[in-house]
């Protein structure tokens, strides 16, 4: 299934598209800020809080997964 932008996304799912996202903080002890996440890791969780919340905001393939780049030193 498709990723999209504005797809909301909790800490410990696996991210399905590489990209940023804008982290929301719950409770918000934080601005809301932007990450790069990776497809097939986790979205973590916070230091210090349970549940924050990730939001794609731009998806874009991690470079050595590029058709262009893969296997290439
Ligand atoms: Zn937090």
């Amino acid at each position: 299934m498709a990723v999209n932008v504005g797809d909301e996304f909790w800490a410990s799912e696996i991210c399905r598209q590489s990209g940023i996202y804008q982290v929301s903080h719950d409770p918000p002890h934080a601005q809301k800020h932007e990450v790069t996440c990776i497809k097939g890791k986790r979205f973590p969780r916070c230091r210090n809080c349970g549940h924050p919340r990730f939001v794609l905001v731009k998806a874009a393939r991690r470079v050595e997964a590029h058709e262009f780049f893969k296997g290439v030193l």
